[in-house]
């Protein structure tokens, strides 16, 4: 058997070896099969017992997936019972096979074509997502034609699952269906909404190969390394010992990781400092807990968004919210109003693209723009903070006037649910994210009016270097430590905590070891980052003294480039606090 290696994009890191399994898509029939005007009435009654138990099935799916993996995830199958139901899917079935004379497959191919090439005309995004739902719902009542065959005999056995591409949907079935221990995709990206749920339920996790789903075959041995983002299909004896060997490696990695977790978060001299996960589904906080997170520092909230077909409703943020509240209770979680708008468009409400969209109606703005959904989400932002462990959050604040409306909008919000006899927090904290460089230089005066801010440094660091990281021809420019961005920072957090006021790093640089060691250095205590660099950069700085930090980073301040800015930070931390860095080796060496 020839052996097939693929490089990828490592989107949840960890080893997998197993048996592949290709998601199932069902090809609709090219065949037009022709019945007897005696045959309709029964080729009807087929049809409908196979809408019968397509809605049973995705009913009990639905309960599933919830069980398995959470409400959020199983909304979607709301949206295909809505699908199945409706009356014109129904009729438009029923008109082929009346009308041609047919069977039941050819009418749902028909009646599939018709749609994709009406969709396809439409070029919307939500749309196109409406379409791959609709062929969904459609390739079910399509295999429901025939009688189910048992799934259970293949159910039991773990498999690596190969696709081209998974829905989030599918995702969800498939995990629902058998034991998956590992994906490999030929699409996708690192935010994609499949890698998320993959890192948040453990499984590792390649995309972006191309062709895996076209080179490889129901039950073929399979290699997945979401760590270092590469496949191998068909590996060698000695490929296989190999991989063996780093998974072990991987998870003595792990458990040590797991180890740092539950070590108190102090420096060498007994100062405190908290860390917090940033986090974009409610089924991460378990995670985020195992690997020492005090509380959740950023709860992204666009999936409530992006994940159904219509907007959400005030009672479906509460259940996100609810939710979160109670599961990370007595820690603190903040809870981020919408940053959508730019290139994160919302595709319920059709928003027409931007010439600009870094720089155009984004987050705040955004949400300014459209009160009424602002509304709603504030609202049940507050309903979920009866347990006073949930902080506001607001994203992109350009000027103080935005502030000031923000918190009018709060006011008033909360004028209306004391009337109504509504409990909620009265000392609810609200805060903004400093990120776009005018709220940072602004600084003295926003701090006057929120709680606590939080400093978003992908954004602040593309706006200040006007450097978009995604962009390979100036990435390189893209520089966390660039003496400018180290003294924004300085006077940021300088002046948050001259006024008494918390303040947090929310963006990447929190989960950098040398990063925030720097940000101990300027004042920081409070380092929000995705889950998994927890135990790095709480081994970092319980491996320095605050006042070796201090003093290197004054030092380091005074110089004029961020190559010189690192390289004295190294040298200044190693000469006193060899360990500091240790973790940085652990990662490289064993995984
Ligand atoms: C940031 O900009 O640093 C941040 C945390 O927000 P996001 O990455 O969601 O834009
Ligand atoms: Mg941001």
């Amino acid at each position: 058997m020839e052996i097939i290696r693929l490089r990828g994009l490592g989107v949840s890191p960890g080893i997998a070896m197993g048996e592949a399994s290709l998601s199932e898509r069902v090809v609709f029939t090219s065949r037009r099969e022709p019945i007897s005007e005696g045959q309709v009435e029964d080729e009807l009654k087929r049809l409908r017992r196979a809408l019968d138990r397509t809605r049973q099935e995705l009913t009990e799916l639905k309960e599933h997936v919830r069980e398995r993996v959470g409400d959020e995830q199983a909304f979607i199958f709301d949206a295909h019972l809505m699908m199945l139901d409706d009356q014109m899917l129904l009729t438009s079935l029923e008109k082929v096979i009346v009308e041609e004379k047919v069977r039941s497959e050819w009418a749902i191919s028909r009646v599939n074509s018709h749609f994709q090439n009406l969709f396809d005309s439409l070029t919307d995004e939500y749309f196109q997502q409406r379409k791959t739902d609709l062929s969904d719902v459609l390739a079910r009542i399509y295999r429901n034609l025939e009688r189910k065959r048992d799934r259970k005999e293949e159910s039991d056995k773990p498999a690596v699952l190969v696709a081209h591409e998974l829905l989030p949907s599918e995702v969800a079935i498939n995990i629902s269906r058998r034991k998956i221990i590992g994906i490999a995709l030929d699409m996708g990206g690192q935010t994609s909404h499949t890698a998320i749920l993959a890192r948040s339920l453990g499984i590792p996790a390649v995309v972006g190969l191309h062709d895996i789903s076209l080179q490889v075959k129901n039950g073929d041995f399979i290699i997945v390394d979401g760590t270092d983002g590469e496949v191998i299909v068909n590996p060698t004896p000695a490929v296989r010992r190999e991989f063996q060997s780093k998974r072990e490696r991987y998870e003595a990695y792990q458990r040590e990781l797991k180890k740092i977790a539950r070590l108190k978060p102090e420096t060498l001299d007994g100062v405190r400092f908290t860390p917090l996960a940033n986090i974009e589904l409610p089924e991460e906080v378990e995670v985020a807990f195992s690997y020492g997170a005090e509380g959740i520092g950023l709860f992204r909230s666009e999936f409530i968004y992006l994940q159904r077909p219509s907007l959400p409703s005030e009672e479906d943020h509460l259940a996100v919210y609810e939710k979160m509240a109670r599961s990370t209770h007595p820690r603190p979680v903040y809870i981020r109003t919408i940053d959508i708008g730019g290139e994160k468009s919302l595709p319920q409400l059709n928003i027409e693209k931007e010439p600009n969209p870094a720089l155009g109606l984004r987050a705040i703005r955004f949400s300014l723009r459209n009160r009424e959904l602002f509304r709603t989400q504030i609202r049940a932002i507050l309903k979920a903070s009866v347990r006073k462990n949930v902080r506001l959050m607001v994203p992109m604040i350009t000027e103080v006037e935005e502030v000031v409306e923000l918190k009018r909008i709060i006011a008033g919000l909360k004028a209306e649910l004391r009337s109504q006899k509504i409990p909620f927090d009265e000392d609810i904290p609200v805060g903004v994210m400093i990120e776009v460089p005018a709220a940072a230089a602004l600084i003295h005066s926003i701090i006057q009016e929120v709680d606590y801010v939080s400093i978003g440094t992908n954004d602040l660091i593309q706006y200040y270097l006007a450097v978009d990281r995604g962009n390979e021809l100036v990435s390189y420019l893209f520089k966390p430590h660039h003496p400018a961005v180290l003294q924004l920072l300085q006077r940021v957090i300088k002046t948050a905590n001259e006024n008494g006021k918390e303040v947090t790093v929310c963006g990447e640089m929190a989960a950098d070891p040398l990063s925030a060691i720097i940000l101990l250095g300027l004042g920081l205590r409070t380092f929000s980052m995705n889950p998994i660099f927890i135990p790095r950069v709480k081994k970092a700085l319980r491996a320095i003294e605050l006042k070796t930090a201090e003093a290197a980073v004054a030092e380091a301040l005074q110089l004029k480039t961020a190559k010189e800015i690192e390289e004295f930070m190294i040298e200044a931390i190693l000469q006193k606090h060899p360990e500091a860095f240790l973790m940085s080796q652990i990662v490289s060496s064993s995984v």
